[in-house]
């Protein structure tokens, strides 16, 4: 969503208005697919009038609002109208993880579980209301490291072999599954195809403009690449589906680039 469907500067959707209403009326579903939380994502939800699916933190989860799908998918939990599929173990056993590694890297990090609201806004620049929902995560946990960096590799190390995926954004390391925004595609067209019976399975587009799109953008028939004003285009190997990039930045390149598809589809 950010820097995609969203501007990366002023979070505004409004260049992408006329695709988004073009898309509704066309009955193609639109997957707004993130990092953030599923708490963060509902209250984007609702401000940016997006109703469909949608996928959060990286891909370990995808929500499916009551009513779009026939039948429950397979292996999916009803929570507060949505069946929830998640790819990932939940944020208990990532917590324990970093329980244990407490004792071998002492006073080195403070994880999200074990700081206060207003610790949050302090590491991560959000305001008190968006700290608290992105502090509910479902499925890994962030920790700010304030060791040195050889402890920090050595921490990296161990919680590798405890068997958490790493990744390192900003001040944050987050400790996660092995999950990615392509493989949670992969899980809802699979499961699209099969809901609906289809002979084939539907063409999907995915636009995305960073390192953690890549999956993603490999995984759909066509990959868009969302121009950014503030880092190159990820670095993209598709081995088959048509890879493009825009031309504009953000939302409008965002608009552009499905206006075009659409009307010079075969
Ligand atoms: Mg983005």
């Amino acid at each position: 969503m950010d820097g995609t469907l969203l501007d990366h500067h002023t979070y505004s959707i409004e260049p992408a208005r006329p695709m988004l209403a073009y898309l509704k009326h066309e009955q193609v579903p639109v997957i707004p697919t993130t990092s953030k939380t599923c708490a963060e994502l509902l209250a984007l939800r609702e401000h940016y009038q997006l109703d469909g699916p949608f996928i959060v933190e990286n891909g370990a989860a995808i929500y499916i609002p009551h009513g779009f799908f026939p039948h429950k998918p397979a292996g999916a939990v009803w929570s507060d109208g949505y069946w929830c599929k998640s790819l990932s173990s939940p944020r208990l056993h990532w917590l324990k993880i970093v329980d244990r590694l407490k004792k071998d890297f002492p006073n080195s990090f403070i994880g999200f579980n074990d700081m206060s609201v207003s610790e949050i806004c302090e590491a991560t620049g959000l305001p008190p209301a968006d700290a608290e929902l992105a502090a509910q995560r479902q499925y890994g946990e962030p920790v700010m490291f304030t060791g040195d960096s050889e402890q920090k590799s050595r921490f990296i190390q161990a919680a590798q072999h405890r068997g958490a995926t790493v990744l390192e954004g900003g001040r944050f390391l987050h400790l996660c599954g092995d999950v990615n925004k392509g493989i949670a595609l992969k899980w809802l067209t699979d499961t699209y195809t099969q809901q609906f019976a289809l002979a084939q399975a539907p063409t999907t587009i995915a636009l995305g403009d960073s390192g953690n799109d890549i999956a993603m953008l490999e995984q759909a028939d066509i990959g868009i690449r969302i121009l950014s004003p503030t880092r190159q285009p990820p670095v993209v190997n598709k081995t088959s589906g048509l890879l493009l990039t825009s031309s504009r930045y953000g939302p409008e390149g965002w608009n552009e680039m499905l206006d075009d598809y659409f009307k010079n589809m075969p």
